[in-house]
């Protein structure tokens, strides 16, 4: 069968005490294994800026940059979301992202457990932020796009951050 992304058959979409609809796991889901592969439409940066000047403003919801100057968005229209677009953001999350966008269990998912990742593991690209409201004991607050140049983050998600972001953390590295 052909399709734009994978989720693993043993998640579910459902109602999050985070925001809006999350992912569930509905079986249990073993550290490392592959929870899905996000997919989508790639364009490039000038054509990301056209498409969220003609008619489809929240176009940025939807766009993760994978390289310097490209993005995969999800949903040209905005009329229907992919399965991984759900995915909230927790400061203590049980996934985690590898290479260019395929999520992993960071550690073993109980039946039940929404399944979660930290933004600052692929955001590096345009400007935002949010007030988290993810209920972990360390939650940050306030969560924005910068969040991936702090070092206690860089530690923590070590192997876990996308291609993209490692990247960007690597010539920061570098610079200092
Ligand atoms: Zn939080």
């Amino acid at each position: 069968m052909l399709r734009h992304s994978y989720l693993i058959k043993k998640a579910k979409i459902a109602k999050s005490p985070i925001s809006g609809r999350g992912v569930f796991a509905k079986e249990l889901i073993k550290k490392g294994e592959i929870i899905a592969v996000w997919g989508g439409d790639i364009v490039t940066e000038k054509e990301l800026k056209s498409l969220s000047r003609k008619g489809f403003p929240a176009v940025y919801h939807y766009a993760t940059q994978i390289a310097e100057g490209f993005y995969l968005i999800s949903d040209r229209r905005g009329k229907f979301l992919e399965d991984d677009d759900y995915f909230n953001h927790s400061c203590q999350p049980n996934a985690g992202i590898k290479g260019h966008l395929v999520m992993v269990a960071m550690r073993d998912i109980k039946p039940g457990e929404e399944i979660t990742y930290d933004y600052a593991m692929t955001d590096a690209g345009f400007k935002y932020s949010f007030k988290c409201s993810c209920g972990m004991n360390n939650c940050r607050k306030i969560i924005t796009s910068y969040d991936w140049k702090k070092k206690y983050l860089q530690r923590k998600y070590r192997n876990f951050f996308s291609w993209f972001v490692e990247e960007k953390i690597k010539k920061l590295r570098r610079r200092r």
